[in-house]
């Protein structure tokens, strides 16, 4: 499991995420939900690795990683905007990360085929992202973590590009791969739709601090205040 302790982060004097604590238990789909400017990047990139914390502290199943790099913390991150390499194939882009790693080479292979025939995109594989449509290219990116085979995905919008019938289409691809793959999901999004069909947990934030958590259920019923109801679409 993850657990951030009092996480506090903040930009110059600009606190941007304040005492934050959380608990995800394994396996479990996460969605962290607010406004624009809320921190919930910045709350991502720091369980990522990708930035440190200014206070507090974050273990992964008990072994405390706040002074780990992003490399070795067993997690991969899905960017909003794909971050794929564009002088490369998509099987290069899929291979990328793996080839500097212990992963034998017939391993990756195999790992590559398998994420492309779970993400259909066998047909693409020699295609240069440029010559994907948006919802190919997401899927890419969404295949580049899965080879990685990390314990949790850390999910930062990745169907914000998509048109509306591309985004209903892969939010239950994305649901279909959470049952399969059985890793943990923490998925940032905007969309209160995506949070309440996908989720277990939602983890409602605003000006960087907790709002409120629980499931979809307890804060459609039962939100904290106008706030989360607002934000939920729940009757308030
Ligand atoms: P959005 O929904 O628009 O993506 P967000 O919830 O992901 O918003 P963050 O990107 O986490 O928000 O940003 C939280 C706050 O921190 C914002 O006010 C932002 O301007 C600020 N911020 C983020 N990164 C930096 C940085 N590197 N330097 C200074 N301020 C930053
Ligand atoms: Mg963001």
């Amino acid at each position: 499991g993850l657990e951030l302790r009092n996480i506090v982060k903040n930009f110059g004097a600009v606190e941007v995420i304040r005492d934050v604590s959380l608990e995800v238990n394994d396996g479990e789909f996460v969605a962290f939900v607010g406004p624009s400017g809320c921190g919930k990047s910045t709350l991502l990139r720091l369980i990522a690795g990708l930035d440190k914390p200014t206070g507090g502290s974050i273990a992964i199943d008990g072994k405390d990683v706040t002074a780990i790099g992003a490399a070795d913390r067993g997690l991969a991150m899905v960017f909003q905007s794909y971050a794929l390499y564009p002088h490369m194939s998509v099987r290069e882009n899929l291979a990328f990360g793996l080839e500097n790693t212990k992963v034998a080479k017939a391993e990756i292979e195999a790992r590559i085929a398998d994420a492309a025939r779970m993400l259909e995109i066998e047909p693409f594989l020699q295609r240069r992202p440029g010559q994907l449509s948006g919802g190919q290219r997401q899927r890419v990116a969404i295949g580049r973590a899965i080879v990685r085979r990390p314990d949790a995905f850390l999910l930062d919008e990745p169907l914000s590009n998509l048109d509306a019938e591309l985004r209903v289409s892969m939010r239950a691809e994305l649901a279909a791969l959470h049952a399969r793959l059985k890793a943990t999901m923490i998925y940032v999004t905007h969309d209160q739709v995506e949070a309440m069909t996908l989720a277990n947990r939602i983890v409602v934030l605003r000006g960087g601090r907790i709002e409120q958590v629980g499931t979809p259920l307890e804060l459609y019923n039962e939100p904290a205040n106008r706030f989360v109801a607002g934000f939920i679409g729940a009757p308030h």
